[in-house]
């Protein structure tokens, strides 16, 4: 596993004058890692940067919610392989990230020991096995926590599967390990083409020279670049800072793919919008920044039935209650906690 400069909790709170107790009660139930390049981005205490990396003691309070709402376990034949449609499969080659995300989806198990569970070969039997599987997504954690060796011995398995088309990466370094993207590795990854590669930009404070060009080199590789944001209260839930961040990676070659309302996971309420927030930011870009600069509002529906793009005509009350049509014609509740 790769490793990285990060800065401790302790040289943090020493930095902005904090107690590190406050910090470390939170970070022993879910792991902190920041790397010393995205610490180097906070500005002060309670930015957007640091509401990100930093842990806060809100995360503990959450104990409504699901460690698993969108029902991954479940929907994984072997470990750490999900495959919830017929023709994609997610793998999680990786659980560790560069920096941990406070709002991660898989807070549950990510930067926790003992749960690195992927086995290539059992990966690569069960895809074979599944004439319907073509698109692989690597995921984790970070894909690119793996050396390039490491990632290239699952690419080049994988390009061996006839059925298996195209090949995305999940990953965040080019937001907060820029370094980790060397011209070797573009040139490894040149060679797996139908590639492409999902990054995860939240805030326009993340477009730094470094990232750019990271991004430069992946685009130049000729990877093609999207980009998944997490919408996040009091982080990017204005429509300004979403117009700067969705033209600004589009400067850099990389296509702003989905807009993502918050899963509702444990540990992660204090940073949820209700869910005509992101419908109308949306709408308010529309018409003011390049259709191309426009990601899709999508929700993850709980219980793993599945994305679904959040337009206002799919937006349906029930009572208190939200009801959002699925990709398999099923009708969703949802409700804003
Ligand atoms: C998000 C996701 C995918 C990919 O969905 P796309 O809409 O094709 O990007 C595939 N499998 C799972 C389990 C997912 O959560």
């Amino acid at each position: 596993m790769k490793q990285f400069n990060t800065v401790s909790i302790k040289e943090l709170a020493h930095r902005f004058k904090l107690d590190p107790a406050s910090l470390t009660d939170v970070a022993n139930i879910y792991p902190c890692r920041i790397s010393r390049y995205y610490a180097g981005l906070i500005t002060a205490p309670g930015d957007p940067i640091w509401k990100q990396c930093v842990p806060s003691a809100e995360e503990l309070n959450d104990t409504l919610q699901h460690p698993d709402p969108l029902d991954e376990e479940r929907l994984s034949p072997i470990p750490c392989l999900i495959h919830r449609y017929a023709d994609r499969v997610v793998l999680l080659v990786s659980n560790h990230c560069a920096t941990y995300c406070r709002f991660c989806m898989r807070k549950r198990r990510i930067g926790h020991s003992g749960t690195d569970c992927f086995d290539l070969n059992a990966a690569v039997d069960y895809i074979s096995d599944s004439p319907r599987i073509r698109d692989i997504i690597l995921s984790g954690g970070d894909p690119l926590m793996l050396s390039d060796e490491e990632l290239e011995d699952i690419l080049q398995r994988l390009r061996m599967i006839p059925h298996v088309e195209i090949i995305r990466i999940g990953t965040r370094m080019p937001v907060t390990e820029p370094s980790r993207i060397t011209p070797e590795l573009c040139r490894m990854l040149a060679r797996y083409h139908p590639l492409f590669l999902n990054t995860h930009f939240n805030h326009p404070l993340e477009l730094t020279d470094e990232s750019a060009d990271a991004c430069k080199m992946l685009a130049d590789s000729g990877v093609s670049l999207g980009n998944q944001t997490v919408l996040l209260k009091d982080v990017n839930d204005s429509s300004m800072v979403l117009m700067k961040l969705f033209s600004g990676l589009l400067r850099l070659r990389v296509r702003p793919y989905y807009l993502h309302q918050m899963d509702l996971v444990q540990g992660t309420a204090h940073f949820r919008t209700p869910l005509v927030c992101g419908s109308q930011l949306i709408d308010s870009l529309r018409g003011r920044i390049s259709g191309m600069a426009i990601p899709h509002f999508v929700i993850d529906l709980p219980g793993g039935k599945g994305k679904v793009a959040v337009l206002p005509e799919n937006l349906h009350k029930n009572g208190s209650n939200w009801l959002l049509k699925n990709f398999s014609g099923e009708l969703i509740s949802y409700a804003d906690p």
